[in-house]
C-alpha cells in the first residue's frame, strides 16, 4: 500500500500537497521538514497527515526527496498555533508553518548547529562514578570545575563517557551553556509595594491555568518589577517563561536586568537584529531556556514547557506584523495561551483600547498600578504652550527654551521629542512653493544633512539635492518644518555648550542603544533629541525635563487612532521626565491647548480618556465594538486596483450582520509605482465576520482580469 505524504508549502494556495513516500522512508513525524520536487524546483515543506488515497492519481504523484533530520520537527504546539492563525487570518497554512522558523532554518541547505553543551545536573554535583571509570570521574570532576563543556567533549572518546554521564543522569546535552554561578553584579528582589503585593496576591494563585491579565500600571510602577516575580514563581516549579517585548533595540537593556535578577537561570533572545546564523542556534535554544526574551516573531518560538506568556508595551503597534502574514503577536499569544493552558499577562502604562475594554467587560482580569514603585518619584507636571499667542523661533518657544537652560544650570538631563525622522520633512522652494516629491510615492522625500541626500522613508530611493528649483530655477531651497536633526542645530546654538545626542532609527543601530543609555545614566549627555523611539522604555535618573514639540498634526487626524496613539506616546514621553528622586517637568507646544487629550494628560488619567475614546467609538461604531477587515489591493494603476475591488464587493456573500463598505484609495495611495486601495469589512459580530471572510476569500482568487497583489488585513491597524 503506498502512503501518502500530505505536505504544507510555503505557497499562496490555501492546500496541502500530496507526495508519495518512497519505501525506506519510516513513518514521518508531523511537523518534520521535508524536501519535495515542486513545479521545477524543490521547496522546503512541513509533513503534516499522511493517508492511503489522493485526489490526485497515484501515477501522478511525486515522491518526497529527503526528511531534513539536521533540525527538529515543528513541535504540535506550533502546528495547532498555525492552524489557528490559518483560520483567524485567513492566510495559507503552509506560507504561515514556514514563517514561524527562522530564515536560515527555511532552506535546505544544511545547518551545522554548534554541538550542544554538556552541563552539570543536579545529581550530578554529588554524584560519585565507580573508581575504575576513571575517564568519567576526570569529566565530571572537569565539569564541577567549569560546569560548561563544548569543545573538548567533540573528541570521540571524550564523547563516549559525556554520553555515560548523560545516561547516568548526573549531567545533560543543552544548546544553552549553562548560567554563571557567580555574577558580580546580582540584583535582589525589593520588597514589594502595597500595590505590587496586592497584584501579586491576585496574580500567583492564577497562574497555573489560561487566564488575560491586564496589570495597567503608571509608568515607573514597577511592572517589569512585577513580570520578574511571576517568571520567578513560573521558573521555580520548572516552567518557561515567553517575555514578549515591541522593540530590538530594548532586548539588551531588558536581559541584563533579567540576568542580574536570576544569575542561574538560562536566557535566549530572538530578534530580527539578530544574524541569521544566531538566530537559527537561539530558535533551536529556546526549548533548553529557561527564558525567551525577544520581538513580536518569538511568539511562535518552541518552548515545551511554557508557564507564563508576558508581553510587555501590549499597545505597542510594532506587535502587529505589516506585511505578508498580518498578525498581531500580542493577539497571537493570547491563543497560544488558550492552547496550552498557560497564563497570559499584558502590561501597559497606556493599554490598547482592544485591551482595556476587555479589561472593562471582565473577560480580562485588570490589575492597576496606580503609584511609581520609589515613592520620592512624582507624576510629573505638565504644562501646555500655547502657540497661538506665543511665537516660536526655529520651532522652540521661549518658554521651552528657558525651561532646558535652566534643567542644564541644575546638572540635569532633558529630552526632546519630536514625531518626525530627518533633518526636514522635505526640501521646499520659497518662490513657487515646489516640494520635492519621491518619483514612485505619493510621499514627499525627506531631507538628510549628514549623508547630504534625499530619501523616501517609503520605497527607500535616496535623490542628490538639486541645485536650484526644477520648476522655477530658484538656487535658494529651503528645509521645510522641523526634523530632528535641525532641532539640534538650533538648541546648540542658543545654549552653552550642551552636549546633545540624536535617537532616531536613522542613528541607532540596536548596540548603539546600549551606549547611549550607558552615555546617558554617565551624566555625559545633557540634552537627548528624538522621535518616538525616545518614548520607549528607557529609566534616566537624571532626566528631569520633557520637550514635547509637533503633535498637533495627530489631533485631528483621519485615522481614528491617531488621538489613541498620540495619548499613549505622550504619556511614555512624560513618563521619562523624573523618574526617581527629582521632580520631572513636561512641557508641550501646542496651537490646540483645550484639546480634551491634554486635559486628561495633564491629570495623568488614562482611564478617563480610555473611556472617553470608549464612548465615541461606541457611538461610531469603530473598534473595539467591531471587528474590521481590510482588503487592500495594489496595482499598476488606481483604477485597477478600484475595479479588483469593486468586484470584489459585487461578490461578497449576504450577511446581514456585516457590512461591506465602499472602495477607496489607500491614504498612502502610491508606494514603490503602486497604486494601492482598500475596501472595509466590518461587524459587530466576530464569528459572523471570519465564517464571512471564509466564504469570500475564495472568490477573490477567480477575480479576473489580475492584479499585482491583493491581501487580506483581519484586525487592521494602519490604513
Ligand atoms: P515600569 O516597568 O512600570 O515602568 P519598573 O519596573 O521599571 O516600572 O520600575 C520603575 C523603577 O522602580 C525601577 O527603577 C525599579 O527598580 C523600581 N522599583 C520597582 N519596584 C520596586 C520596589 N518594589 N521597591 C523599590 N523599587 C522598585
Ligand atoms: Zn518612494
Ligand atoms: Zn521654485
Amino acid at each position: 500500500m503506498p502512503f501518502i505524504l500530505q505536505v504544507a508549502l510555503d505557497t499562496p494556495l490555501h492546500r496541502l500537497f500530496d507526495y508519495r513516500l518512497p519505501d525506506g522512508f519510516a513513518a514521518i513525524q508531523p511537523g518534520s521538514l521535508v524536501e519535495v520536487p515542486f513545479g521545477r524546483t524543490q521547496q522546503v515543506g512541513v509533513a503534516l497527515g499522511q493517508t492511503a488515497t489522493s485526489t490526485v492519481g497515484l501515477d501522478k504523484l511525486r515522491d518526497v526527496i529527503r526528511v531534513l533530520s539536521d533540525r527538529p520537527a515543528l513541535s504540535p504546539d506550533t502546528l495547532r498555533l498555525a492552524q489557528f492563525c490559518a483560520e483567524y487570518y485567513h492566510y495559507p497554512l503552509g506560507a504561515i508553518l514556514l514563517a514561524t522558523l527562522p530564515p536560515r532554518l527555511r532552506n535546505a541547505t544544511p545547518f551545522v548547529a554548534e554541538s550542544p553543551w554538556l552541563v552539570l545536573t543536579e545529581a550530578g554535583r554529588e554524584a560519585t562514578p565507580p573508581t575504575r571509570a576513571k575517564a568519567q570521574r576526570a569529566l565530571l570532576g572537569a565539569l564541577r570545575e567549569t560546569p560548561q563543556l563544548r569543545e573538548t567533549v567533540r573528541a570521540q572518546k571524550q564523547s563516549r563517557h559525556a554520553a555515560a554521564l548523560v545516561e547516568a543522569g548526573w549531567a545533560a546535552w543543552s544548546r544553552l551553556p549553562p548560567p554563571m554561578t557567580h555574577t558580580p553584579q546580582t540584583a535582589a528582589a525589593p520588597a514589594a509595594t502595597p500595590e505590587q503585593q496586592a497584584a501579586l496576591d491576585h496574580l500567583l494563585p492564577a497562574l497555573p491555568q489560561f487566564g488575560v491579565h491586564l496589570i495597567h500600571g503608571v509608568t515607573g510602577s514597577g511592572k517589569t518589577e512585577l513580570y520578574l516575580r511571576l517568571i520567578d514563581a513560573v521558573l521555580a516549579r520548572g516552567k518557561q517563561a515567553l517575555v514578549l517585548i515591541p522593540e530590538i533595540a530594548l532586548t539588551p537593556q531588558l536581559e541584563q536586568h533579567f540576568r542580574r535578577r536570576f544569575p542561574r537561570r538560562r536566557f535566549a533572545t530572538l530578534h530580527s537584529g539578530l544574524g541569521e546564523k544566531d538566530r537559527a542556534e537561539n530558535w533551536l535554544a529556546a526549548p533548553d531556556c529557561d527564558v525567551l526574551l525577544g520581538t513580536r516573531l518569538s511568539v511562535f518560538a518552541p518552548l515545551p514547557r511554557l508557564g507564563l506568556i508576558v508581553v510587555d508595551e501590549e499597545h505597542d503597534a510594532s506587535f502587529k506584523q505589516q506585511d505578508s502574514l498580518r498578525y498581531s503577536a500580542r493577539d497571537v499569544a493570547i491563543a497560544r495561551g488558550k492552547q496550552g493552558n498557560v497564563p497570559v499577562v499584558l502590561g501597559s502604562a497606556t493599554p490598547s483600547l482592544e485591551s482595556y475594554a476587555q479589561a472593562l467587560n471582565g473577560r480580562y482580569r485588570l490589575i492597576e498600578l496606580k503609584q511609581r514603585a520609589i515613592s520620592q518619584a512624582r507624576l510629573p507636571d505638565i504644562e501646555l504652550v500655547d502657540l497661538k499667542h506665543i511665537p516660536l523661533d526655529n520651532g522652540l518657544t521661549r518658554p521651552a527654551l528657558t525651561a532646558q537652560a535652566e534643567t542644564l544650570t541644575r546638572g540635569e538631563q532633558s529630552l526632546v521629542f519630536l514625531n518626525r525622522r530627518g533633518y526636514a520633512p522635505a526640501l521646499y522652494c520659497p518662490s513657487c512653493a515646489w516640494v520635492m516629491p519621491c518619483p514612485h510615492c505619493s510621499a514627499r522625500l525627506v531631507l538628510h544633512r549628514t549623508s547630504h541626500r534625499l530619501k523616501c522613508h517609503h520605497c527607500g530611493i535616496e535623490a542628490r539635492i538639486p541645485h536650484e528649483c526644477p520648476s522655477c530655477g530658484n538656487p535658494d531651497l529651503k528645509p521645510l518644518g522641523q526634523g530632528t536633526q535641525r532641532l539640534e542645530e538650533t538648541l546648540g546654538a542658543f545654549l552653552p555648550a550642551p552636549r546633545i545626542r540624536r535617537i532616531d532609527r536613522d542613528t541607532m543601530r540596536p548596540r548603539a542603544w546600549a551606549e547611549l543609555g550607558e552615555a546617558v545614566h554617565g551624566g555625559e549627555v545633557d540634552i537627548l533629541v528624538g522621535t518616538q523611539m525616545l518614548a520607549k522604555g528607557h529609566d534616566f535618573p537624571n532626566m528631569t525635563l520633557a520637550l514635547i514639540l509637533d503633535t498637533d498634526g495627530a489631533l485631528y487626524s483621519p485615522d481614528f487612532r491617531a488621538t489613541e496613539r498620540l495619548f499613549a506616546q505622550l504619556m511614555q514621553v512624560a513618563g521619562r521626565a523624573g523618574r526617581a528622586d527629582k521632580p520631572g517637568r513636561v512641557l508641550i507646544q501646542t496651537a490646540f491647548p483645550d484639546h480634551p487629550l491634554f486635559r486628561y494628560l495633564q491629570r495623568h488619567d488614562y482611564p478617563g480618556y480610555a473611556r472617553e475614546l470608549l464612548a465615541e467609538r461606541k457611538q461610531l461604531d469603530l473598534p473595539p465594538f467591531t471587528r474590521q477587515v481590510l482588503l487592500r489591493a495594489e496595482a499598476t494603476t488606481m483604477e485597477a486596483a478600484l475595479a479588483f475591488l469593486h468586484r470584489a464587493a459585487q461578490l461578497a456573500p449576504d450577511d446581514a450582520n456585516v457590512s461591506v463598505f465602499g472602495a477607496t484609495p489607500a491614504p498612502m495611495a502610491r508606494v514603490a509605482n503602486l497604486e494601492r486601495a482598500q475596501l472595509l469589512i466590518q461587524s459587530t459580530q466576530r464569528l459572523a465576520l471570519q465564517a464571512f471572510v471564509r466564504n469570500w476569500r475564495p472568490q477573490l482568487d477567480t477575480i479576473k482580469p489580475r492584479i499585482a497583489r491583493w491581501s487580506l488585513d483581519v484586525d487592521p491597524l494602519v490604513f
